[in-house]
């Protein structure tokens, strides 16, 4: 391994860059370097992981803070000096992730109904270079806390750039015969040149195919593709949760003259739920508690996801208690167990008293006395320590100084 570069190096920003424009720098080495780009480069797919772990510090005021004092040793691997906890080189899962995270962002409720769609690599700036492959889709799905939960299937289907369905994606017409590229004659690349660097460079004649039509499709005028959609069945696994990605290969734009479709991401995006309250795999419920069955303790029922469970509510519960139902949460999506159910018991006050209801609470009221309340004596007595404290300083602050 060589001696690793300069963050700010690579991304080619200043050390007094802003946020904006490290972000802006990123996108543009990750959209140029994206394996989905350049499949099969390793040295682009290199360039990308390195812009992304750069990106990733420079991003993170924290991180950033600390390589600005020590350099790459602030992350360097088992010197987890000031404990940075360690970051030591992204891998390309991580890369991919993160980029997606940082340009995948969250549409946002525009507009009601519908699906919110947006091409991930479309009108990046600077012209279409590199490979044929389809432009990757991103498809946000809202789907409700029962289907995160337990999982569901869903029908989509969108208006995309797909395969022409006259020549098979191909470009080609059926007596169309394919010759050898005159520009790369054959190579599918040619090596440009600023001066500086030798860069390979998709060749723009045959589009990195090494081939030409001789007879290109009527349909599709060879570009191998037409206006069409696509509908899937997507499963949804259970466990997903807002911010839950899934992939589905080759479902994106079609590619071009036979090249790979891209692929569709489905951003999960779920409803709110009046009973469960969902943080990760933990599941918390307002449990309303009458005050009779609070102050006596008791058994009360309790719904789970897999169906009514009964709890003991021991007396002298107070509003806010949490009780826990262990492994009654959501149930981890890569199998790692289930999470819990925390019950937080709400002691409801009756209403609508009859006269005979009243007439006994008042009773109740007569011969209750402070020591069954413990916590309005603790909060008179800190009020009093307040109010005493005020006067005294009032005190403190009339006399005359010196
Ligand atoms: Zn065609
Ligand atoms: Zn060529």
């Amino acid at each position: 391994m060589s001696q690793k570069e300069d963050y700010y190096k690579v991304l080619g920003v200043g050390k007094d860059a802003g946020k904006d424009e490290i972000k802006k720098a990123y996108r543009k080495l990750a959209i140029k370097y994206h394996p989905d780009k350049n499949p099969g480069d390793t040295a682009a797919e290199e360039q990308f992981k390195i812009a992304t772990e750069a990106y990733e510090v420079l991003s993170d005021e924290q991180k950033r803070q600390k390589y600005d004092q020590f350099g790459h040793a602030a992350f360097g691997p088992g010197r987890g000096s000031a404990g940075a906890g360690g970051f030591g080189g992204v891998d390309l899962e991580e890369a991919l992730r993160t980029f997606m995270g940082a340009f995948g962002g969250s549409g946002g409720g525009g507009g009601g109904g519908g699906s919110i769609f947006e091409n991930f690599f479309g009108g990046a700036g600077g012209g279409r270079e590199s490979s044929n492959r389809g432009a990757d889709l991103r498809f946000d799905l809202e789907i409700d806390f029962e289907e995160g939960v337990f999982g569901s299937k869903r029908d989509l289907s969108f208006s995309v750039n797909v395969e022409c369905d006259e020549c098979g994606g191909k470009g080609a017409a059926p007596d169309s015969k394919m010759t050898t590229c005159p520009t790369c004659k054959g190579q599918g690349q040619v090596i440009t040149s600023n001066g500086l660097f030798h860069m390979r460079q998709t060749c723009p004649d045959c589009g990195g195919a090494g081939k030409k039509i001789s007879n290109p499709c009527a349909k599709c005028r060879g570009t191998g593709q037409m206006k069409g959609k696509r509908s899937i069945t997507l499963r949804i696994p259970p466990g997903v949760e807002t911010g839950s990605r899934l992939r589905v290969q080759g479902k994106g734009e079609g590619g071009l003259r036979g090249s790979p479709a891209g692929d569709l991401y489905v951003i999960i995006h779920v409803k709110p739920h009046p009973i469960f309250e969902r943080h990760d795999l933990d599941l918390v419920v307002d449990l309303p508690v009458s005050t009779q069955t609070a102050a006596l303790g008791g058994e009360v029922q309790v719904p789970t996801l897999e169906g009514v469970s009964r709890i003991k509510i021991p007396a002298g519960t107070q509003s806010g208690r949490m009780l826990r139902l262990k492994n009654k949460g959501v149930k981890d999506p890569r199998g790692y167990g289930h999470g819990d159910l925390h019950i937080r018991v709400k002691v409801e006050v009756p209403t609508h008293l009859s006269s005979k209801a009243k007439k006994l609470l008042q009773q109740m009221e007569e011969i209750l006395d402070k020591d069954h309340y413990p916590d309005s004596v603790k909060f008179t007595k800190q009020a009093e320590e307040f109010a005493r404290r005020r006067e005294e300083l009032e005190k403190l602050r009339a006399t005359g100084t010196s």
